[in-house]
């Protein structure tokens, strides 16, 4: 996945409250900013100047880079529902950008990876990962809020998927096209074998008995 770039707002600043946050759910946001240049590098330089008020987020995700504004154990002012209210209390908030000159699609994958990187780190459920509407009934993210369901089901299978890498990585490279067509087939769900159990594979395979 795409490297975490840590640029903090600073302590003490207005945009930095310094609640401890231990994070229950994660809020997914669209920036709302299509200008050329809105991606993570340009909200990065938005929310350490005056203009971002008291306004913050922990991270901001583009095509390209993710970057981190606050520490995920610290609160942030994202979620619009008051300064105890659950969203901006109890939650991570992640931005996805949509500059009119990056790729939406790659924003959002990056975004994903991020989601369940974050998941995994705080225990937190696929259910508690949440649109900002959730809170306070902004329409926000407004670009995925028509395919909230979609979204939701690609994380779970965007995870799938990396349990899967995971769990590939431990077989030979000559095997391991054979072996992931078993695992895709829910055939084998536990790739660990030896050499033998893997050649086997690999003639199934070569005598087309494994479709794919
Ligand atoms: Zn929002």
């Amino acid at each position: 996945m795409a490297n975490i770039i840590q640029d903090l707002v600073p302590v003490g600043a207005k945009n930095r409250p310094g609640n401890a946050l231990t994070p229950k759910f994660i809020t997914v946001h669209n920036t709302g900013n299509s200008t050329k240049g809105a991606n993570a590098a340009g909200h990065a330089a938005f929310i350490k100047s005056p203009g971002a008020g008291s306004t913050s987020w922990h991270f901001t995700v583009d095509d390209l880079q993710i970057i981190q504004h606050i520490p995920t154990n610290e609160n942030a002012w994202h979620a619009g529902d008051g300064l105890n209210g659950p969203g901006n209390r109890t939650s991570i908030g992640v931005e996805i950008c949509e500059n009119s000159d990056g790729n939406l699609a790659q924003a959002e994958t990056n975004a994903i990876d991020l989601i369940i990187d974050l998941m995994k780190e705080h225990a937190i459920p696929l259910s508690n990962v949440v649109p900002h509407k959730h809170w306070t009934g902004k329409l926000c993210p407004h670009l995925i809020l028509p395919r909230w369901d979609a979204f939701i089901a690609s994380i779970a299978k965007r995870q799938q998927e990396r349990i899967q890498a995971e769990k590939l990585a431990v077989v030979p490279d000559w095997a391991r096209e054979s072996v992931k067509k078993l695992m895709d087939k829910d055939v084998l769900t536990e790739p660990a074998g030896d050499a033998t159990f893997y050649r086997l594979v690999v003639i199934l395979d070569r005598l087309k008995l494994i479709a794919s």
